[in-house]
């Protein structure tokens, strides 16, 4: 038996299917990352460069928040994951800087008819402590994203001595990102 549409429901798929946005013209999406600390490698979070023993190992810099910012956008837009738009397996992103990526996705985000309301994020290290840095990280992804320093907001918390992130042995980011549709999509 055919599912009954509700009134909801029915305008909705109309919305969908005449190209014009539904669900009220906003998306959300979430993106994560984590990377492997190691030493040797420099420790970059949204181009900002945060003098430490270790860094994140990595194809491209590694730079988990970057990574978990164009994820949440791309996931917003339904534009797929950054691994299919940058592959780790070519050899143009090998120690890409990301802010590149960010900008990229921005541009991609903009160019299917949105626009960025506002990104949130929480980045995960045990060491060092970031909270000095985190004026400059803000400032690079609103740069990097042509948006106000307002919406873009970035948090630190250590991993509490647990898991992999407690351990100091890995770096972790999580981001959401709210989108607004701009332009009716083809
Ligand atoms: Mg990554």
């Amino acid at each position: 038996m055919k599912p009954k549409l509700t009134s909801a429901r029915r305008k909705n798929r109309a919305s969908l299917s005449s190209g014009s946005p539904a669900g009220g013209g906003w998306r959300a999406g979430a993106g994560n990352d984590v990377h492997r600390m190691v030493a040797g490698r420099k420790l970059i979070l949204a181009g900002v460069h945060i003098p430490f023993p270790k860094g994140p190992a990595g194809h491209s810099d590694g730079d988990a928040l970057a990574h978990a910012i164009c994820d949440a956008l791309l996931g917003a837009a339904a534009l797929g994951d950054i691994g299919s738009h940058f592959p780790n397996s070519s050899p143009r992103w090998r120690n890409a800087s990301s802010i590149l990526f960010l900008r990229r996705v921005g541009e991609m985000v903009r160019g299917a008819g949105f626009q960025i309301v506002n990104v949130d994020s929480t980045i995960g290290l045990e060491q060092p402590k970031l909270a000095r840095f985190v004026p400059r990280i803000r400032k690079q992804i609103a740069a990097a994203l042509g948006l106000h320093r307002d919406q873009v907001s970035v948090k630190a918390k250590t991993g509490e001595g647990l898991d992999a992130v407690g351990l100091g042995e890995a770096i972790r980011a999580d981001a959401v990102a709210l989108l607004q549709v701009s332009a009716p999509q083809a």
